[in-house]
Parts: structure tokens; sequence; C-alpha cells
């Protein structure tokens, strides 16, 4: 059931906004605990109570018969069951432990908190590196501006449900092996509310809410993962009756990229290296995620399978914007085609070289390696 806010600050439902700050301060005084130290509890009731009657959305929610405080309780959301499911037969056995059969349950009012909603926004890797402002449409449950969330058409009034009596639930007693078993079920005619709307508000059909389509702009962090969620605070579904509205999360995909591949922070890319600038060396420039580029340093005789490492030129961490690292895998390049003078130059090389071939068969070089790729190594004598 809500709250009496009023009756807590003992103003009417009238009262101005002067007069509930009166009454609060008066009550205040007398009850802070510094004065009064055994008025804890009722220094707190009589603050929520002010809390709540002076912000308008949740005082509007109190006038419409609410209780914006409610969450989620009172058969809404809360109940893992779900609403007239297996927590009645719970609440059949336990109901005499806990106070009276179906106790603190009764109408649940038709005001309640919205349900969250949920959009999906994909992003680039270069998005992901920089932050990125996305335009986002939401298509959810808002307040219905005819009746202001009442549900009702112009001056009309809610009325107690004639099936339950008001109750929001029913009561049956049913035979079963267990012998006679008590069941609560919701209302079927007012859905536990306890009231029904004789003449409903012409645009929302008595739900206080209409369903509307706009776009916003939301600003995803640099650094976000694939599957996190960006929460917006009240940008969700409008609740029954105009209750005040769930969040909304943006949920982030990230796309694939043509060259980088993620690894948390860090960022893996492959590189193309000519055969002769690997057994050379050479200085390389490769395209950073942010659009810019570095440099890399190819060492003489580097190996196929080689990985160098670039210090900060991976993604920024999340909110410390601390960047990881970018991992260029160096692919050693062996000319398909070479011409005549190539050919002289490499065999030459040859010559110089010396003809000493190591052969390791896989086996042993996968041992030699504890199991890593392994292949037929020429090894240039002297190197
Ligand atoms: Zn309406
Ligand atoms: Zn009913």
């Amino acid at each position: 059931m809500a709250r009496d806010y009023y009756g807590i600050l003992g103003v009417s439902a009238g009262a101005s906004d002067q007069e509930i700050k009166r009454a609060y301060r008066k009550l205040a005084r007398e009850l802070h605990p510094d004065v009064n130290p055994d008025a804890e509890d009722k220094f707190k009731e009589v603050t929520t109570a002010y809390e709540v009657l002076s912000d308008p959305e949740r005082r509007r929610i109190v006038d419409a018969g609410g209780d914006p405080l409610a969450g989620p309780s009172g058969g809404f959301g809360g109940d893992p069951f779900g609403a007239g499911g297996l927590g009645d037969i719970f609440q059949t056995f336990f109901g005499g432990a806990t106070g009276g059969f179906g106790g603190g349950r009764g109408p649940r009012g038709r005001v309640r908190p919205g349900e969250p909603a949920l959009v999906g926004v994909s992003l680039t890797l270069e998005e992901i590196a920089a932050g990125a402002r996305k335009e986002i449409t939401v298509d959810t449950a808002v307040l219905c501006d005819t009746c202001k969330g009442s549900g009702t058409r112009d001056d009309s009034k809610p009325v107690t449900c004639a099936t339950c009596k008001g109750a929001g639930e029913i009561q049956a007693v049913q035979r079963s092996f267990l012998g006679q078993v008590m069941t609560v079920r919701e209302c079927p005619e007012c859905h536990g509310v306890g009231e029904t709307i004789p003449d409903p508000c012409l645009k929302c059909g008595g739900d206080g809410r209409v369903r509307s389509r706009r776009t916003m702009t939301v600003k995803i962090p640099a650094g976000v993962q694939d599957g996190m969620r960006v929460r917006l605070a009240g940008q969700g579904e409008v609740g029954p009756g105009g209750g005040p509205a769930g969040d909304l999360y943006v949920e982030v995909s990230e796309q694939a990229d043509d060259v980088f591949v993620r690894d948390g922070d860090d960022l893996h890319c492959t590189v193309r290296v000519p055969m002769v600038d690997a057994a050379l060396g050479t200085e390389l420039t490769v395209d950073t995620v942010l659009g810019g580029s570095a440099t890399l340093t190819v060492e003489p005789g580097t190996q196929p399978g080689t990985v160098v490492r670039v210090r900060g030129q991976g993604l920024p961490h999340l909110n410390s914007g601390v960047r990881g690292d970018l991992h260029a895998h160096l692919d050693v390049v062996v000319p398909k085609r070479i011409d005549g003078r190539q050919s002289d130059l490499l065999r030459e090389l040859r010559e110089v070289s010396g003809e000493e071939v190591e052969l390791v068969t896989a086996t042993s070089k996968a041992a030699a390696n504890g199991g890593l790729f392994s292949k037929l190594r020429n090894a240039f004598a002297g190197r």
C-alpha cells in the first residue's frame, strides 16, 4: 500500500510547497537525533516524506495514488515466481508464520515503476579508440500528456473493482492431494490494481502512458568492450499509471576490424616484411588505430613470426585512458618470382654463406620449443 506521506508531515493533500517545507522544519527540529535520540526512526520517516513531497515528479505519483518509493515489491517485478505463479503456493504454506494469509500483499496500486529498456549500438574499432557520440532511436512508453498519467477521462475517477472488492486478488479453496489448499490469484478484472477506470482517457485507454519514438545522442566513452552497457537513468519505459521511468541501457557491439585484432587494451596486426629486409634489418611505418602512424624497428636477422611491440599504440583503457600496446606480427615474405639478376645475387649469397642447412623435423622442433608451431629452418652460417 502507498504510504501516507502527507499524514506523516501532518499536512493536507492540497498543501503548498511552503506549507510542506514549514511542517518539515518544525518536525525536524523536534525529532532531530541530536535533540531526541529515541526518535531516530521517526526523524528518518519525516525526512523521507519531505524528500518525496518536495519533488514535483514524486508528488505527482503520490497524488495519483501511488508510492514513488514502492520499488520492486508488492508483487511487482521482485517476485521471482511472477505474480500468480509459484509464489502463491509458498504463501499458502507459510502464510501463517508471516502473520496472516496473504498478509502484506493487497492491491498493488496503479502507479508502478517502469521497466528498463535496452538498445544496441555498433561501433568501429576507431570509434572505440577515440570515444564516440552515437545517435540512437528509442521506442518507449512515455507519460500520456492528455491525462498526465491518471488514465481517467476529464474529471472522472477510478472506482473500486467490483470483482475483488478492491483487494486486487481473489482467494479460492481447492481440494488437492495435500488436502484443502487456499490459493490467491491476481484479480482478472483489475489485474491486481484494486480499482477500475469506467471512463478511461481516450488517448492512452487508461494506462496513463503512450508509446513514443525519439532519437537521442549518447556518449560512448573510449575503451568500451563488446557487450558493455551504458546506463541512462530514467530514460527507459514509463511505468503503468505514469510511474517513474526505468533506466535505458545502451549495449555496445564491436565491429570486426580489417587490420587490428583486439585483446583487451592491446591490439595485434600482421606486417609483411620482405625477406631481404628481415635479413638486413630496416625501419617500417605502420598505421595506428587512431589514424596516425608508428615506426617499427625490424632487427637484422628477424625470423618469421617475430612480434614487435609498440608501446602505447593500443586502445585506451576505459576511464583511465592509459593506452595498451600494439603487437606487430612480422610475416617474412619470400619473393614468388625473381629475375635473372636477383637469382644470380641469391646464388652468390648462398655460396658466401656456406651450404650448411640444419634440417629439423617437426616433432623434434616442437619438443624443443615446447610444442610451438615449427617448420624447416635454414640456418645461415655465422648467424
Ligand atoms: Zn491518458
Ligand atoms: Zn479486481
